[in-house]
């Protein structure tokens, strides 16, 4: 048994006197912002918002890819980019779009201003790469809407506590634009991006997979740590413990998307009726480093891979041997950590991990069965299985991955 253990968030409201009523909070993901004409279509959105009486902050993704080809810049020139710069880089995406943004804003008649998001007042820790939101000083946005004027916050990204650029990690403008949601007082957050809403799977994957009308941030937060790139996991927990609602829908349409808010037993969720639905979504991640450790003390182990802001996920420990995973992304600090505690260690990047999700596996006996009956004639084999109370979680051989996803989905009936 494995539990997913989920960090603390940040204070938010420093400088809020009242909740300002009436605030939006519109993200709009790298696709929606992708060139041009798109970049004015967010610009008009953004002014329908305004032209309704609301107080509008956009916070915007850096334009379609971006961030990798920065990050790509970076390795050109050197193997081992140095953290501080790396951010001083890729920071710089979102800033061109919120600068441009404004501009198109600018000539339909309205004003708008672009923040970094320092000058937004998003204060981090000092971890570069992966900062955690400590505190957001929005003085100077409550100013700028109370004056009329349409906030574009560069997403991603703050300062530290010691005054460098950092980064919150990948698809970290749902952090900001959920932390700016929390900090302002917003009634919710809309989140643009280029699909429907959250599914039963990726859609990428799954093609009959199905737009999920409602989901508690319970079952948000597990699917999106096990993989579901539709949000980011840190912009969930801030949304929960500030109980932000979330609106996830798509850039290119009008129709409504997924709302991510408290269970809520008024309401009647996905397949609900009586019974809440017993699967709501089955997620993957195609690589996930796996761990054997020998000889370390947990204790002394995990505290160390902490310190290195290692993300730790799954953890069996046997006897004397300790199994464990993190992302990818986490290698270099995990393989650092474990040099330097001299333990004899090895790791294996085959796998994958492909989890099912659902708040109504709480009191349903017999899904482990069906999830390994079903894998078992897929001709799969499950090299790791962790559970939480709401998740079945089974590591994989990667290339296998696409194959446990559909089966899954098809044997729990979710399309
Ligand atoms: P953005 O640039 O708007 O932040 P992302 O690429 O980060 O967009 O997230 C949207 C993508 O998430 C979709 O294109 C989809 O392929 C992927 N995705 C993965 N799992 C899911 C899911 N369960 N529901 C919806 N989308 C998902
Ligand atoms: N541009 C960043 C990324 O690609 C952050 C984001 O889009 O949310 O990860
Ligand atoms: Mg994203």
């Amino acid at each position: 048994m494995s539990a997913t253990e989920y960090e603390v968030v940040p204070a938010v409201d420093a400088d809020v006197v009242a909740p300002h009523v009436g605030t939006l909070v519109l993200k709009f993901g790298g696709t929606s912002v992708g060139d041009p004409d798109k970049l004015r279509r967010v610009a008009a959105r953004l002014v329908a918002a305004r032209e309704e009486g609301q107080r509008v902050v956009g916070v915007l993704s850096a334009m379609g890819r971006t961030t990798d080809e920065l990050l790509d810049l970076a390795l050109q020139v050197s193997p081992t980019p140095h953290p501080r710069e790396l951010d001083m880089l890729v920071s710089v995406g979102e800033r061109i779009s919120c600068a441009l943004a404004a501009m198109a804003i600018h000539d339909l008649g309205h004003e708008a201003i672009s923040l970094t998001g320092s000058q937004a007042g998003i204060v981090t820790d000092t971890v570069h790469g992966k900062a955690k939101i400590v505190e957001v000083r929005a003085r100077r946005i409550h100013e700028a809407l109370d004056e009329g004027t349409i906030v574009l916050v560069a997403g991603f990204q703050g300062v530290s506590t010691s005054f460098e650029v950092t980064t919150l990690g990948r698809g970290g403008s749902d952090t900001t634009a959920v932390a700016l949601a929390a900090a302002l007082g917003a009634d919710h957050c809309e989140i643009y991006t280029d699909v429907r809403g959250v599914y039963s799977a990726d859609p990428r994957v799954v093609p009959n997979a199905r737009q999920l009308t409602r989901v508690s941030f319970d079952e948000m937060l597990e699917m999106a740590s096990s993989g579901a790139g539709v949000l980011a996991t840190r912009s969930i927990e801030v949304a929960r413990s500030h109980n932000v609602k979330l609106h996830v829908r798509s850039s290119f349409e009008e129709r409504d998307g997924t709302w991510i808010q408290e269970e809520d037993d008024t309401v009647s969720f996905e397949n609900a009726g009586l019974e809440k639905a017993l699967i709501s979504g089955v997620v993957h991640q195609r690589e996930e480093t796996v761990y054997r450790v020998d000889g370390a003390k947990p204790a002394r182990l995990f505290g160390a891979l902490a310190e290195a802001s290692v993300n730790v996920d799954t953890i069996v420990q046997t006897s004397s041997e300790i199994v464990f995973s993190a992302p990818v992304e986490d290698k270099a600090d995990a393989a650092r950590t474990l040099d330097e505690l001299g333990v004899s260690w090895s790791s294996r990047d085959d796998l994958g991990k492909v989890s099912l999700v659902g708040a109504g596996m709480k009191s349903h006996p017999g899904v482990a069965a069906k999830t390994f009956a079903t894998l078992e004639a897929a001709g799969i084999e499950a090299a790791i299985v962790s559970t939480s109370p709401i998740k079945i979680a089974c590591h994989v051989p990667s290339s296998d991955v696409d194959k446990a996803v559909q089966a899954l989905h098809e044997a729990f009936d979710l399309g």
